[in-house]
Order: structure tokens, then sequence, then C-alpha cells
């Protein structure tokens, strides 16, 4: 028991967010590098090389040096066991990418210093604000010549909504970055290019008071940075833990991950601040993680893994307690008893069979075509179910239809299964039947995905027709009768599989407008 509080105690579990190559990979591999996971930096994925390794299980994949799912790496760093999801970025941005922050206790904003707020970061960030997790955010590429530090702080809270503190404070930028300011300890530690990459370099800590200070950093970045300081001093918010657990206040931090400078400082801060894992709400209260009973849920499941045996892998949250392989547990919404077979992890490059695990940590188990997306597994007496992962809104949409109408069944089933793997989401028109249905996905890759899995597992070709929508709206009021609202002409009234009512939109302006024709209307961009 005490080595399952301490092994738990020990458990760091986040997501690094961030728009395509704002740096997250690079970041991720320094990390690695000071964890011992890797030996040298630039090997977790050699863009297309490693990530292969990672998860080469379709042919889509290989073809395209991408990887289609989202990825969980383990390793331990000064007495912590750290577990970072993965976040797929490009064209590979998925509906998996969103459920994933399901599973994080925290999440790492990586922002390019030069570009701010980007589309991606401000979509993941609105998931981790609707779960009140702690953002820590890392501006990058410091080495780089950097927007203004103060707009790039102005930037984020007006744009995402979130007090920043900044934790340290940088000293020029591109070829003019000297350093960063630690508003703590009020030392200066230096910049120098460490060899891209290798752990030791050669940078020294400063005192603000210290004369050598000006010799250092030279005269005028001194005076600059001793009037920005007290600027920020004045301005910005006071440090506060509670409002940072409460994802309220973001610590901020500058560096560079592709020098390796601030890196380690930031990890070393971020660990301390962020906690171990955390309780969760199911449907018979709170469950804490240090509970002796096993629980789990499901938060996404990954098809055809191995091409001879059409299987799946459901990866799963522990939120309690201690996975022991072999073990029975109880499936929930199966109300079934089972064991689950064939537990695996990710190792920074390696997927390996897990023994034993802990809450804080996600697992892959081999899955029968049972399980679903939101899922729960639990032991003990009491059985209990964890709240449902929400849908998240599609972006894009296509009619999809069959060719050889004769592959009705082939094509129903195949459209079903992957719909319930959470790889797309299906609507039909309102009032009508099954005929033709309105396919909504997150990324548009995952359109190639469907078309490729209805051709090479179930045998159908398909013709689709992209349609202009680009929101999708729950409708949140209950029992409204869907005929009596006024759109834009524009606007798309469709259902979902369970007859849920849904409203499409071109634009976002669409939305004000039906919003203003339509008085009591709540529209929600997450599905429950
Ligand atoms: P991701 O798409 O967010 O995973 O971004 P990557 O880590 O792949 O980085 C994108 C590009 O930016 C790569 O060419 C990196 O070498 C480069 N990069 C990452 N961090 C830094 C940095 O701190 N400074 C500079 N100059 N380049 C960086």
């Amino acid at each position: 028991m005490a080595d399952m509080k301490q092994q738990i105690q020990k458990r760091r579990t986040f997501a690094i967010i961030s728009h395509p190559d704002a740096g997250k990979t690079t970041l991720t591999e320094k990390f690695l590098l000071y964890g011992g996971a890797i030996n040298l930096a630039g090997s977790v994925k050699g863009k297309a090389t490693a990530r292969h390794a990672v998860s080469d299980w379709m042919e889509i994949e290989k073809e395209r040096g991408i990887s289609v799912t989202s990825s969980v790496l383990q390793f331990n760093y000064d007495n912590y066991c750290i577990n970072i999801l993965d976040t797929p970025g490009h064209q590979d941005f998925s509906e998996d990418t969103y459920r994933t922050l399901m599973a994080a206790d925290s999440a790492v904003m990586v922002i390019d210093g030069s570009k701010g707020v980007e589309a991606q970061t401000r979509k993941l960030f609105k998931v981790c604000v609707m779960r009140h997790i702690p953002i820590f955010t890392f501006i990058n590429k410091m080495d780089r010549d950097a927007n203004d530090t103060f707009a790039l702080l102005d930037e984020i809270e007006k744009e995402l909504g979130i007090a920043t503190c900044p934790i340290n404070w940088p000293i020029g930028s591109g070829k003019e970055f000297k350093g960063v300011y630690d508003r703590n300890t009020r030392k200066i530690t230096t910049f120098s290019d460490t060899a891209r990459g290798t752990k030791e370099g050669a940078s020294k800590e400063i005192s603000i008071d210290d004369s050598s200070l000006s010799d250092e950093i030279g005269e005028a970045f001194r005076e600059q940075l001793i009037e920005e300081i007290e600027l920020l001093d004045g301005a910005s918010a006071e440090f506060d833990m509670e409002l940072v657990s409460k994802g309220k206040l973001s610590p901020v931090f500058f560096g560079s991950a592709l020098t390796n400078f601030g890196v380690e400082t930031f990890l070393k801060h971020f660990l301390q601040m962020t906690s171990s894992p955390l309780p969760r709400v199911s449907d018979c209260g709170i469950v804490d993680p240090f509970n002796k009973n096993f629980s789990a849920f499901v938060f996404k499941i990954q098809a055809n893994m191995n091409k001879a045996h059409r299987d799946r892998i459901a990866f799963m949250r522990i939120c309690s307690g201690k996975f022991e392989a072999g073990m029975e547990v109880m499936h929930v919404q199966g109300n079934k008893k089972l064991r689950l077979s064939q537990p695996q992890q990710l190792m920074a490059q390696e997927r390996k069979i897990v023994e034993e695990a802990y809450a804080g940590d996600i697992i892959g188990v081999f899955d029968p075509g049972l399980f679903s997306i939101g899922d729960t597994f639990c032991t003990g007496a009491e059985k209990f179910a964890y709240e449902g992962i929400p849908t998240f809104a599609p972006e894009h949409f296509a009619r999809v239809r069959q060719v050889d109408t004769m592959k009705r069944k082939q094509f129903v089933k195949g459209i079903s299964q992957i719909a319930q793997e959470g790889a797309i989401q299906v609507f039909q028109e309102y009032q009508t039947g099954m005929e033709e249905i309105i396919v909504g996905v997150v990324g548009v890759l995952q359109f190639d995905v469907l078309r490729y899995r209805l051709e090479n597992e179930y045998n159908v070709d398909i013709r689709m027709e992209n349609l202009p929508y680009e929101h999708i709206r729950w409708i949140e009021n209950e029992n409204i009768d869907l005929d009596k609202i006024t759109g834009t002409s524009d606007m798309k009234k469709i259902q979902d599989l369970k007859g849920q009512p849904l409203l499409l939109f071109v634009n976002s302006w669409s939305i004000g407008m039906t919003l203003e024709r339509n008085e009591g209307l709540e529209l929600s961009e997450f599905g429950r």
C-alpha cells in the first residue's frame, strides 16, 4: 500500500499543446534527454523514421510519413515518473487530439515567440479550459527574433482569456538573446548556444545586482531589463498557486528548445507546480487516485494495429489504484467482468508489455470490439462510471454514399464501427433515414482514413461530396422544436444517430445571427 501511494505520488501526466512547428517535438525530445530515456536529442522522431517505430500501423501512415494517432511517452526524471501525452498536429489533427486532453492532469502550451497564439493552440486551449486543468506556457524560439514580451503576454491574456505570470523574463531575442532573468532568485542565466542539445551548456548565473552584469549582457540590455522588471512587477498578476491549479493563471517561461536553453529550469518548476494524479468525477462521487481499487476510463481506440488480426487497442487512463497484468476488472458499460489482455505501454520509443501500472499511467489493452470511448473499468465492490467524454465539434463535413447499393450492410457496419472508435461522427438529414449520411471530422485526414478503411476492411467503395459547413452546434435546450428555429439561409438542420438535433453553419457570423433570431436558444461546441 505504502508503495502504491509513493508510486502514484510521483506521477505527472500532462499533454503538450501547440500549433505545428512551435517546437513541441523538440521540447519533448529535450525532456526525454534529461530523463535519460534517449541518449541523443533528435531521435524521438527523425520525423519520418522514429515516429513510424511508435505507431507503424497503417499504410496511410507509412505513405505519408505521419502518425494518425496520438501516443504516450513515459520516462523518469528526478524521482518523478512522467507521462507525456502527444497531441498530433498538422493534417493528422483529429478528435483524438482533443480526447487526449481528457486523460491529462495538466497541459504545457508551447508558443513560438515570433508567432504568438496560433489557431491550433487556441482550439486545444479551449478543451483545457473546459476541464479547468493547469496550463503552463513555454515561449519558445527565443534564439530567433521574438515579438515584444509584453505584447506576447497581452496576446495570451486577450486571445485565450487566461492571466499570465512570468516566472522568468527574457533579455533580448534572436542574435541579441542574452538570457533569462529569474524573478524569484533575481539571477540572470546567460544564454549560450549549447551545441544544439547537449545537456551541459556553458551558461552562467549572475545576480541582477552584480556589478559585472553590464559586462555580461551590455549596459543597454541591463537598463532595459531593470525597467521591464519594474513595469512587470507593477503590472503582472501575482503568482498564486491556487489560481494556477484551477487553470486561471498560467506560469510563463521563456527559452529555446532547440539550443536547450531554459528547458531544464522549466521542467523543474513545472514538475513542482503541477500535481500528482487528480481525483476524477464519477456517477458515484469523486474517486480518489489513492483508492486501493483500480479504475480507468477509455479515451482512445485505435484500430488495426496488427493487420493480420484486425484487432483494436483501447487506451485507458488509470484514475485510481494499481493495475496488474491478468487482473479481473469490471467493464461497467458492458456489465461484465473480464481480464484485460496484452496490456502495453510506450516507453520512449518502444512498446512493451506492462506488468503493473498506477493511477496517472496510460495503458493500451486488446479490445475484442466491446469497448467504446468513455467506458469505465473498475475493481472493488462498488461499480461506478466516470463522466463521459464529450463529443468535440467537427469542422469538416461530407455527404457519403456507397457506390454499390448492394453493399448496404457492409457500408452501415463499417461506418458504425469506425464511428464507435471515435474516428468520425455520423449525422443524418433532419427527419430522413440513413439513406445518405453526413460525416463530420475534426481533421481532414480522417476522410482519407475513412475511405481507406471502408475499401480495405469492409470492401466498400464510397463517394464523398464535401459540404461547405465549418461549424456545428449542439442544441442545449431540452425539448426544442427544431421546426421553429429560424436561422440564416445557409444554416442546415441535422440530427445525430441518437436523434439529437444539431445545426450546421458555414461561418461564425451565421451562428451569431441565429442566436439573435431565436431568443433563449443555447448552443454548445461540445456534445454530451
Ligand atoms: P512541432 O511541430 O511543434 O513538433 O515542432 P518541432 O519541434 O518539429 O520544431 C519545428 C522546427 O522549429 C524545427 O525545424 C525545429 O528545429 C525548430 N525549432 C524548435 N525549437 C526551436 C528553437 O528553440 N529555436 C529555433 N531557432 N528553432 C527551433
